[in-house]
C-alpha cells in the first residue's frame, strides 16, 4: 500500500497513477488517484526491484 503525503489516502499500486504526466514515459512515481499528488514508490518495491535486478550474474 502505498500513502499519499498529501491527504494520507490509501492506494495500491495498481490504484495509483503510473508515472509523473511529465516525462512522457513510465517514471518511478505514482499519482494518488484522489488529488493526483505525487509520491515515490515504496522503498519496500524499490528493493524487490533491486532485488530482480541486481542478482542476474
Ligand atoms: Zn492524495
Amino acid at each position: 500500500m502505498i500513502r499519499c503525503g498529501f491527504c494520507g489516502h490509501e492506494y495500491t499500486e495498481e490504484e495509483g497513477i503510473k508515472g509523473c504526466g511529465k516525462c512522457g514515459k513510465p517514471c518511478h512515481s505514482i499519482r494518488c488517484p484522489k488529488c493526483l499528488y505525487e509520491n515515490p514508490v515504496e522503498p519496500a518495491v524499490v528493493k524487490k526491484l533491486k532485488e530482480v535486478f541486481g542478482r542476474k550474474s
